[in-house]
């Protein structure tokens, strides 16, 4: 099977390039080959490609910036999917892509099921919901993975964030009242991969969006202090213990871009319609410190 991989260079785009050669014949563009701001652009590559599935991993993700920059990011996250998708569903082909929790307004504590309405309370939320709806408008047969708090080797993420202030810092605040799961880029295109295998022995899931996180919940200050503790059992030198990570409320950090507080994903559909078992987040996070960390931090 032929698959494009879009934004190859982000988070989940340089794990998918890890993954996916495993699955089928892989073309990745960047940027540079496929700029999702130049109308037109993007058919032209699938007609040219003719990939049996398009993953689109490309998006405008800086969450704060987007506020500022609504056109952009209406461009980047809802225009382009959709012009990708009537293209994917021209040419007869999957079309793959992301989108996020930042869909719904955080209310409740009841983890988010697929058919819950979404109420976006930001415009990078707001740009990948009309991204969500385009595709599905589109006719193409698609799959949507919504995820939450990515994480990855390398990057400016937050676990390496927070590696590097316990290690410079006495003392950290780190919100404590938004809940939900950490999920690894790697864990992403591992479902994807599962996805493609599905639709190459012709028993695809059905066209939809999709819950894809790992397993339990933590908030972000459990995940610091998660993330601090397993580095110094690894040998890595802190000078903020666990216990150091003080808790403070979202109000605490006034930011452009509102978060919602309960990011809770529910992920049963997904678990059934590909057979798998998602691994706690602890697990997860462990895979991705174990590259982060190749040698201890002084
Ligand atoms: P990254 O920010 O790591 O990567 C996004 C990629 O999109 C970058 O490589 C970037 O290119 C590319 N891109 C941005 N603008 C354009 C453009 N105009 N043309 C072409 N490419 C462009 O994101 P992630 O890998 O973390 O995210 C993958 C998906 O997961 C996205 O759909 C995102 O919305 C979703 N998601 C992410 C979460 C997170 O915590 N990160 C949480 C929930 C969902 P360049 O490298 O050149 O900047």
């Amino acid at each position: 099977m032929k698959l494009l991989v879009l934004g190859r260079d982000g988070q989940v785009g340089t794990a998918l390039q890890k993954l996916l050669p495993a699955v089928g014949d892989v073309v990745a563009l960047g940027r540079e080959g496929a700029d999702f701001e130049v109308p037109g652009r993007l058919a032209e590559i699938v007609k040219r490609e003719r990939p049996d599935v398009i993953i689109n991993a490309a998006a405008y993700t800086a969450v704060d910036k987007a506020e500022r920059e609504p056109e952009r990011a209406a461009r980047i996250n809802a225009g382009a999917p959709g012009e990708l998708a009537e293209a994917a569903a021209k040419a007869g082909a999957w079309l793959i892509h992301y989108s996020t929790d930042y869909v719904f307004d955080g209310s409740g504590d009841r983890p988010w099921v697929e058919t819950d309405a979404t109420a976006p309370l930001s415009v990078y939320g707001r740009t990948k919901r009309d991204g969500e709806v385009l595709i599905g408008k589109s006719g193409a047969k698609h799959l949507i993975f919504r995820t939450s708090w990515v994480h990855a080797p390398g990057g400016n993420n937050f676990i390496a964030k927070m590696l590097k202030l316990a290690a410079e810092r006495d003392e950290l605040k780190v919100i404590d009242d938004q809940v939900g799961a950490p999920t690894s880029a790697l864990l992403i295109a591992e479902v994807t991969a599962k996805a493609i295998e599905l639709i190459g022995e012709g028993r695809a899931p059905a066209s939809g969006i999709y819950h894809l996180a790992a397993a339990g919940e933590t908030t972000w200050n459990g995940y610091a202090r998660f993330a601090i503790a397993d580095a110094m059992a690894r040998g890595a030198r802190m000078k903020v213990t666990p216990e150091r990570v003080l808790k403070v409320p979202t109000t605490a950090f006034p930011t452009p871009a509102q978060r919602p507080l309960n990011s809770r994903l529910s992920t049963g559909k997904l678990r059934e319609a590909l057979s798998i078992v998602l691994p706690d987040w602890q697990d997860d996070v462990r895979l991705t410190l174990d590259a982060l960390i190749a040698e201890p931090t002084s």
